[in-house]
């Protein structure tokens, strides 16, 4: 054979190969564990990320938050009081407001609590009635580089390769108390593999000030998911896909209204994101949170028939692994 066509050859398998190893494919649906098996153990605890990952997900999601000592938490809110039991361990450490905030606490403070499942502080009750019991609380709290050892542990000792998704929160939050969390969590990534759109790894956050200057002054290469709470007009979207990759928007807001015959009326968000070649990952998906007559399966299949959803956050990723395998 000519070696012209060997190298062109050669040339055309690393191209598909890298083509496959794009760690969003086209047309195939990513399920992303919304806090870990977090419908089954309390959110973001090593327990729920193991079950998770056994679950055979896309993605694991982290949403992070800085400690005192500038140690990104893997927890959902800038807030300790409704799933940790700091208010007996440090009664004298809430702020005025009554809150306890995570940034307060140094790590190894942060250490001696003991993790349940969510609570509402208005009335005490767990947040949702039929999961893990509150009471039963064996778990504590870890950091971004904790979950990344036990993920990239897991991808050695099973052969997978699982995706991490994690959340910047609160960025002006933390530059009001003198930390730059963007910075210290890429830090942490790029430490742990995380910088090219190639590292299975998508970045997401709310402020799109703070996803504009990861992109731009940051000079982060990572797939980027602006993360939304309002239907986006055309110059919106347009804006967004000129430094994110991908949009996600809560599903209900894309239900407008309901048709006679059951089916839904719905904003054409999908289509114009995916017109600027941008994907849609939809929060969140519970199957303990239908409506009236609806089952699980009804909903997904709203979001992946209907709506058309690239991807979508589960707090079940085992009903949803296992909806989209049928
Ligand atoms: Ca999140």
């Amino acid at each position: 054979m000519n070696k012209y066509l060997l190298v062109f050859m050669a040339v055309l398998i690393i191209g598909c190969k890298e083509e496959q190893e794009h760690i969003i494919k086209k047309k195939e649906r990513i399920v992303v564990a919304h806090r870990g098996a977090s419908g089954y153990l309390p959110e973001h605890t090593i327990a729920a990320k193991a079950m998770a990952y056994a679950m055979k997900p896309d993605f694991l999601e982290q949403d992070l938050v800085l400690t005192k000592d500038g140690i990104p938490m893997v927890i959902h809110d800038i807030y300790l009081d409704d799933i940790t039991d700091v208010f007996t361990v440090y009664p004298s450490r809430k702020r005025a407001d009554g809150r306890y905030y995570v940034i307060d606490f140094t790590y190894d403070e942060l250490e001696l609590l003991s993790v349940h499942e969510r609570v509402n502080l208005k009335n005490n009750e767990p947040e949702f009635k039929s999961r893990f019991p509150v009471k039963s609380s064996v778990f504590r709290l870890h950091s971004l580089e904790e979950e990344l050892l036990l993920i990239q542990g897991l991808n050695k000792s099973t052969g997978q390769n699982m995706g991490i998704y994690p959340e910047i929160k609160n960025p002006s939050f933390h530059l009001k108390e003198g930390q730059d969390i963007s910075k210290i969590v890429l830090e942490v990534l790029s430490n742990y593999g995380y910088s090219t759109q190639k590292d299975k790894c998508m970045l997401q956050c709310f402020d799109p000030v703070a996803l504009k200057r990861i992109r731009r002054e940051l000079g982060c290469q990572l797939h980027l998911t602006q993360l939304v709470e309002e239907l986006l007009t055309e110059d919106q979207i347009k804006e967004i896909a000129s430094y994110a990759n991908a949009i996600g928007p809560w599903y209900k807001q894309l239900l407008l209204e309901k048709n006679a015959d059951g089916t839904w009326q719905i904003d054409s968000l999908v289509e114009r994101a995916h017109a600027h070649n941008l994907q849609v990952i939809a929060y969140t998906f519970r199957a303990d949170d239908l409506s009236e007559g609806q089952s699980f399966e009804d909903l997904l299949g709203l979001a992946f028939d209907t709506l058309n959803f690239d991807g979508i956050f589960t707090d079940f990723p085992d009903k949803v692994v296992e909806y989209l395998e049928e």
